[in-house]
Formats: C-alpha cells, sequence, structure tokens
C-alpha cells in the first residue's frame, strides 16, 4: 500500500512533517503522491459501519431527485446551472457511491471526491433549509471530508492547516510567547490615544475572556487593538488567555476530527483556568461554529454546551450598546443606503439575526438600513436570516466590517460623549 512521505494517512503531529509540507511549495510532490495512494478499503468500510448513521443513510435513500436544491446552491448558480453542481448530484456521485460500495472505491474516486467536497460545497446548509425533506447537504460533505481525510485525500493547505493546529495549537505557527509579546506591543501602541489601555493576559476570574483568530496576530494586530479600545471604552473588566485565545478551526474544515478536538480542550482549558464568567469569541462565523456549536460534541460534552456561556462577538456589541457602555454620537450614523449579509455559521445555524440587525439600529440613520441579502426586494424575516447566501467569507466581511465602522463610530462618539 504506497503512502507517501508527505500526502500519507497519518496526522501531522511533529513539526518536522509540518515542515517537509511547507517546503513542497504548491504541494507538487504531495499531489504527485496523491495520485498513487492507495485507497484502504477495509479501514473505510469499517468507518462507515462505525459513523454513517441511519439520519445520513436514510437521507440518501429518501432524496426523490426532484432537483429544487438546485437554485438553492450558490456554486450551481455561479456556474451557469451545470447539472454536476445540483446538491443531490455532488453528495450522491460522491458518498453515495461510497455507501452503495460499502467503501469499495479507487483511487479516482477519492480525488473526484475531495475535489468535490471541498470545491463545490462550502458546508453552509443553505440547501437542507429548502429541501423537501430537509436533506442537508452541508452535513453530509462535512462528513465526507472526515472520510477523505482519514484516507490521505485532503487538499495540501488544509493538511498543513491541521498540523498547525496540532502544533501550535492555532492555524498559524503562533507560539504563546508571539501571541503575549502582540498583547503588549498593541496595548503599548495605544497608550497615546487612550492612556491606561490595557490587554490583561491570564487574569482570574474576569468577567469577559476573549478568544480570537491567529490571523489578528500573525497579520492583523490592529484588530486585537480595535477589540481593546471597545472593552476599555465600556469599561470591561477582561482578559485574553496566554494559551488556548486561538478559536478557529481549520481541523473542521479539513475534517480531521482529532485536530477539532486537540483545539477545542485548548480553548475549554482556558475556561477551566481562568475561571471567567464569560467567554467572548472573535467575529469569525466558523470559528463559533467549531468552538461554541460543534466543539462540545468534539470533546464529549453531554449537555451540548461549553463549559462557560460563550457568546459571539456581535452579541456583546448589541449588548454595550444596549446598556450605553458604547454610545454613538447620532450625528455620525450613516446616513447611506446599507445591507447587511447574513452569515451562514452564526446566523442560519445559530439564530443571531435579531442581533446583528440591532446593532444595525445604532449605526444607521433609521430609513437607511435597507435590506438584506442582495436580490431579494419583499423579503421576510425568515428570507433574510434563513435564506442568504454564502460568500464563502460572509461572516468576516460582515461582522467585521461592522466592528470596524463601530469602532470608528464608537470612537467619535466617545471623543464627543466623555472627552
Ligand atoms: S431538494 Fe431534496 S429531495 Fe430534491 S433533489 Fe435536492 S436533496 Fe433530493
Ligand atoms: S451546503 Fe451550501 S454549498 Fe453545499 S451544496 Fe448545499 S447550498 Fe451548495
Amino acid at each position: 500500500m504506497p503512502e507517501g512521505t508527505l500526502c500519507n494517512k497519518k496526522t501531522v503531529d511533529t513539526k518536522e512533517y509540518l515542515d517537509a509540507l511547507l517546503a513542497d511549495k504548491s504541494g507538487k510532490k504531495y499531489y504527485e503522491e496523491m495520485s498513487h495512494l492507495e485507497v484502504d478499503k477495509e479501514k473505510l468500510k469499517k468507518t462507515l459501519a462505525a459513523s454513517m448513521k441511519s439520519r445520513m443513510r436514510a437521507w440518501l435513500d429518501l432524496c426523490s431527485h426532484c432537483a429544487l436544491c438546485g437554485d438553492t446552491c450558490f456554486l450551481y448558480l455561479a456556474n451557469h446551472r451545470d447539472p454536476t453542481q445540483v446538491p443531490s448530484y455532488k453528495i450522491q456521485s460522491t458518498l453515495g457511491k461510497i455507501v452503495k460500495r460499502n467503501g469499495d472505491v479507487d483511487n479516482e474516486h477519492m480525488r473526484y471526491c475531495m475535489d468535490v467536497a471541498w470545491s463545490k460545497c462550502t458546508c453552509c446548509n443553505r440547501c437542507g433549509s429548502f429541501c423537501p425533506y430537509g436533506i442537508d447537504m452541508g452535513v453530509m460533505f462535512g462528513y465526507l471530508r472526515g472520510l477523505c481525510f482519514s484516507q490521505g485525500f485532503v487538499p495540501w493547505e488544509l493538511k498543513i492547516g491541521t498540523g498547525m493546529h496540532r502544533i501550535y495549537h492555532a492555524q498559524m505557527d503562533v507560539t504563546s510567547e508571539d501571541w503575549v509579546e502582540t498583547c503588549e506591543w498593541m496595548a503599548d501602541e495605544q497608550q497615546e490615544e487612550w492612556p491606561g489601555l490595557e490587554i490583561p493576559v491570564d487574569k482570574v476570574g474576569a468577567d469577559l475572556m476573549y478568544t480570537l483568530n491567529a490571523r489578528e496576530p500573525k497579520h492583523y494586530p490592529e484588530d486585537i487593538a480595535e477589540a481593546a479600545i471597545l472593552f476599555h471604552i465600556a469599561g470591561e473588566n477582561w482578559t485574553v488567555p496566554s494559551e488556548g485565545w486561538e478559536q478557529t478551526s481549520l481541523a473542521m474544515f479539513a475534517g480531521d476530527w482529532g485536530a477539532c478536538k486537540v483545539m477545542v480542550e485548548s480553548v475549554y482549558g482556558a475556561m477551566e483556568r481562568l475561571k471567567p464568567k464569560r467567554v467572548l469569541g472573535t467575529e469569525c462565523g466558523h470559528a463559533h461554529r467549531a468552538t461554541v456549536i460543534e466543539g462540545p460534541y468534539w470533546v464529549g460534552r453531554k449537555d451540548g454546551r461549553p463549559p462557560v456561556e460563550y457568546i459571539h462577538y456581535t452579541e456583546w456589541v448589541a449588548e454595550a450598546l444596549r446598556t450605553g457602555k458604547i454610545k454613538i454620537d447620532p450625528d455620525k450614523r450613516i446616513k447611506e443606503l446599507v445591507t447587511l449579509q447574513d452569515s451562514c455559521n452564526y446566523i442560519r445555524n445559530y439564530g443571531l439575526a435579531d442581533v446583528t440587525r440591532e446593532i444595525i439600529s445604532y449605526l444607521v440613520e433609521p430609513g437607511y438600513f435597507w435590506r438584506t441579502s442582495p436580490g431579494r426586494s419583499l423579503v421576510t424575516w425568515w428570507s433574510r436570516a434563513i435564506s442568504s447566501r454564502c460568500t464563502r467569507t460572509g461572516s468576516t466581511t460582515s461582522a467585521a466590517a461592522a466592528a470596524a465602522v463601530l469602532t470608528a463610530s464608537a470612537c467619535i462618539a466617545s471623543s464627543a460623549t466623555w472627552a
């Protein structure tokens, strides 16, 4: 059974292996090895027997091939209604075939599954909201990704991402030392404009523990400063953990359930160590899904909840505005037509549509919040919040943009109100 040195069924648990993957520019050798990687059919059969539950088997059997789900998928629409992009076709031709053949599939089929699972579905779960039987491709493609990963058929970038989680407990190579130094640097940078601003690390018993995305210390440290400014203005008693600060999960995208568990244990470990009253997550929608919605199950929590109440960034922003901890200068409210892109993760899958609209009501002059979900003019709450289309970056663009506007507005309000 040929296994490559880079492309194989092993998880990335050593720095040497991670560095070798990183040195393979564009994954040239990795994909060459993948073209010879054998499928472990016996293992695949056993995995199906152990993990393919009745719900997914029923979904595959129930599908009447009515193709109603076609128009619900942005990838189908964006690809000129290519029939191979109809959600039911995508899942039946991949997972459906593996199940029908009870794991007896070859390298070519697994590479086809990899292509469809990662480049023809974002697991946004939109089609499941429209299928008359509630058949949810997002859930099934998530499962298929796990099967592909276990057999070594995973995109090179995501194999690296899972290695980062396993080795650094973060999706990028940011060590705890790097992280803490970045916090100190960002706090120092703000002293002239915001004297006394702190980014407290490892404070026990704070009201809020803030978790975020490795992209922030790695590439956008000013995002950490912006959050700190808001907490400073709001007078929050807050902290960040030196370990367990990274909330995102490339492991979830990759289907590496072992690394998902490692990541969630790291964040939940910080909660248990620092005992905050509440935990606040960054704007990232997939991070919320990974740590708050699915994470409890990955670590075997029977109540399906994190150990401490864990709110999304938009929930905290809405609360701070509602309670007057942050004030917006009414003269600075936006007086141009504004729309809002709903996120699949924390809106459709977690129900925070009202929260984001509440934030808009403080930021935008009444009458200027026009409509949501571009392309629809007669909208109901359901069509806005449930039917919003995946942008592949929806949560980030919507909430980060709102947060950026809010930071700017809040600063203005702060000078006008408190200066
Ligand atoms: S809408 Fe549902 S039943 Fe119809 S083809 Fe799609 S998955 Fe199958
Ligand atoms: S989950 Fe989203 S991206 Fe995937 S098939 Fe359904 S609508 Fe398309």
